[in-house]
């Protein structure tokens, strides 16, 4: 989550002073482990999230698809250019479309598995989240939801790789799923981890997430593959953890001197955050932080639209999306 781990390398070398910085590329691979791919998506900001490519003996897992029908189709090449094996598992992590849009062009061949919470989300919003950006390039998106969920944890039967995908929250949202590796100690998390851009606990739980991030830590990973951005180590865990506990602190000041949420993210220094991309989210996470001081038990509904707004007045316009 420092500004060093958003250079994704893309090259802005240049020989002519007056060219401008290449833009970064549209997604990046790189094998973690033998067999295990994190597919990134630079520079990691608003629905620029990562998927996992996990190559087994007998067929394909894909952890997460994309956002936009161009992005989907691009994971989905870049899976085929790994393995003529079909993909036989889609897991989606949690519910928001950016992760899960993708999924219905792999449907031919895998089947879709999340966390019961999550699938319900996704029938209950659909595609709320086009709304949101009606600028993005969405093409043509068709749903796709889970045709098998769990409620705590599954293993998948594949053949050479143990893939075991956990509930660990709230967090991020009520139905979040890691996916452990355990043979090569390779997480990925989903949203419950962010690099390089803001955690984002509105739908979940600042609480449950710092709860969450002490459980992922005693996997011991060696490799974390967050929901957006570089991966990394367990430092990121620490990282995210450091930013919820400012937060927290945050707003029981915030509270005591009678701010409103907005008020206090307008004021507020934020230090070494403000490098994270996407730091509007405080807005929100100190909404979500402000309900749980008041009593509210985490991940209980709150008015997700009006908080939206509340971070666009921050912005003085919609936050920057370039899916
Ligand atoms: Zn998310």
């Amino acid at each position: 989550m420092s500004p060093t781990d958003t250079d994704m390398g893309t090259g802005t070398g240049t020989d002519e002073g007056t060219r401008s910085p290449a833009p970064p590329p549209l997604h990046e691979v790189r094998e973690v482990e033998e067999g295990v791919y994190a597919y990134l998506q630079p520079n990691g900001g608003w629905c620029l999230n990562n998927a996992g490519i996990l190559l087994a003996k007998d067929g394909v897992v894909v952890v997460d698809t994309a956002a936009t029908e161009a992005r989907a189709r691009m994971l989905r090449q870049t899976v085929q250019a790994l393995s003529a094996r079909p993909v036989t598992v889609v897991v989606n992590t949690h519910s928001h479309g950016d992760h899960t849009f993708g999924n219905y062009l792999f449907a031919d061949s895998a089947t879709v598995v999340a966390h019961e919470q999550a699938a319900a989300e996704m029938a209950e919003h659909g595609m709320a989240l086009q709304g949101l950006w009606p600028g993005v390039d969405w093409g043509r998106i068709e749903l796709s939801l889970p045709r098998v969920t769990f409620s705590d944890r599954m293993t998948l039967s594949t053949d050479g790789l143990r893939v075991q995908l956990l509930h660990i929250g709230p967090g991020h949202t009520a139905g979040d799923v890691v996916v452990w590796l355990p043979d090569h100690r390779v997480l990925f998390t989903g949203d419950l981890v962010f690099s390089g851009s803001t955690p984002f606990v509105l739908m979940g739980s600042l609480t449950g997430s710092l709860q969450v991030l002490d459980r992922l830590r005693a996997l011991e990973p060696l490799h974390v593959v967050p929901g957006h951005g570089p991966a990394g180590g367990p430092d990121l865990l620490d990282m995210n953890a450091d930013y919820l506990r400012w937060v927290r602190g945050l707003a029981r000041s915030g509270l005591a001197d009678g701010l409103t949420p907005l008020e206090l993210a307008r004021s507020a220094d934020l230090g070494p955050y403000a490098q994270l991309l996407d730091s509007e989210r405080l807005v929100c996470n100190l909404i979500r932080a402000y309900a749980e001081e008041s009593g509210l038990p985490p991940a209980a509904p709150l008015d997700v639209q009006s908080a939206f707004e509340e971070m666009i007045t921050l912005c003085g316009g919609l936050p920057h999306c370039e899916a």
